[in-house]
């Protein structure tokens, strides 16, 4: 069975001293592709590293909504760094607008002003965009049409279910965390999403309840997410992962 991470923070150091271990365990369960994304000018550096040295991770480097609110002036070097890099790179990503944190009006225009130019980037190489959209699928949305974008990603997908009705309508894929197997909400909304549109992650390290209360999340954890999502679909399991893998590549690889 082929499983894929679409989004984590591989770089977090509560990885650092058991990246092997990480590693060779989500190779176990079946991992064969990890989309390890940025959220700023040094994680963008680390996730360039670690793609570098391990071949079934992918790079999505970028800047995350909540960087430009603490460190907007890193923009002009996280966009230098994806024009030099953009060879080395699958995704745009971790980017997007969240509405939660917007810290006012001005913060707000700041993650509006580094997701355009993340877009733009996209864009111009030709690449998807991996996004973070909570409380903010709309703007997103709005974003995309203005840009005309074909290849986006919704990762860990929370807003309502109406948006998401536009996001899939759009063509746009959409990805579920291990949330999925506990919160009811998440899994109607799962339900929503096509088959061909769905996409496994673990937004690790971000901990979660149910079977993983108190416990590290690592790639191979793609697998309970996996399981929901094919109960939710009613489809078998082994079918469904291939579906996913086909998606993945679809959209990152091609
Ligand atoms: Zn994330």
């Amino acid at each position: 069975m082929k499983l894929v991470d679409t989004h984590i923070h591989l770089y977090d150091e509560k990885y650092l001293d058991r990246l092997d271990e990480v590693l060779s365990d989500a190779r176990y369960m079946g991992v064969e592709a990890i989309i390890c994304v940025a959220e700023d000018y040094e994680t963008s550096l680390s996730t360039l590293e670690l793609a570098s040295k391990i071949d079934f991770v992918y790079a999505a480097i970028g800047m995350h909504p909540w960087t430009a609110l603490h460190s907007f002036d890193e923009l002009d070097r996280v966009v230098e760094l994806i024009r030099l890099e953009n060879e080395r790179i699958i995704a745009v990503g971790e980017v997007g607008l969240d509405k939660k944190y917007e810290s006012g009006e001005k913060g707000y225009s700041r993650q509006i002003e580094a997701f355009k130019k993340m877009v733009e980037l996209a864009i111009e190489f030709d690449k998807p965009l991996n996004i973070h959209s909570r409380r903010a699928a709309r703007d997103v949305l709005e974003v995309l049409r203005v840009y005309n974008v074909e290849k986006a990603h919704f990762h860990w997908f929370t807003d309502d279910e109406d948006i998401l009705r536009e996001v899939v309508s759009m063509g746009y894929y959409v990805s579920f965390t291990p949330s999925i197997t506990y919160s009811k909400r998440n899994q109607r909304l799962a339900k929503i999403v096509p088959l061909d549109q769905l996409l496994t992650e673990t937004d690790g390290p971000v901990p979660f309840y149910g079977e993983l209360k108190n416990v590290l999340t690592e790639p191979k954890h793609t697998k309970l997410v996996l399981t929901k999502l094919s109960e939710v679909h009613g489809i078998d399991e082994e079918e469904l992962s291939e579906i996913i893998w086909r998606n993945f590549n679809r959209l990152y690889l091609r």
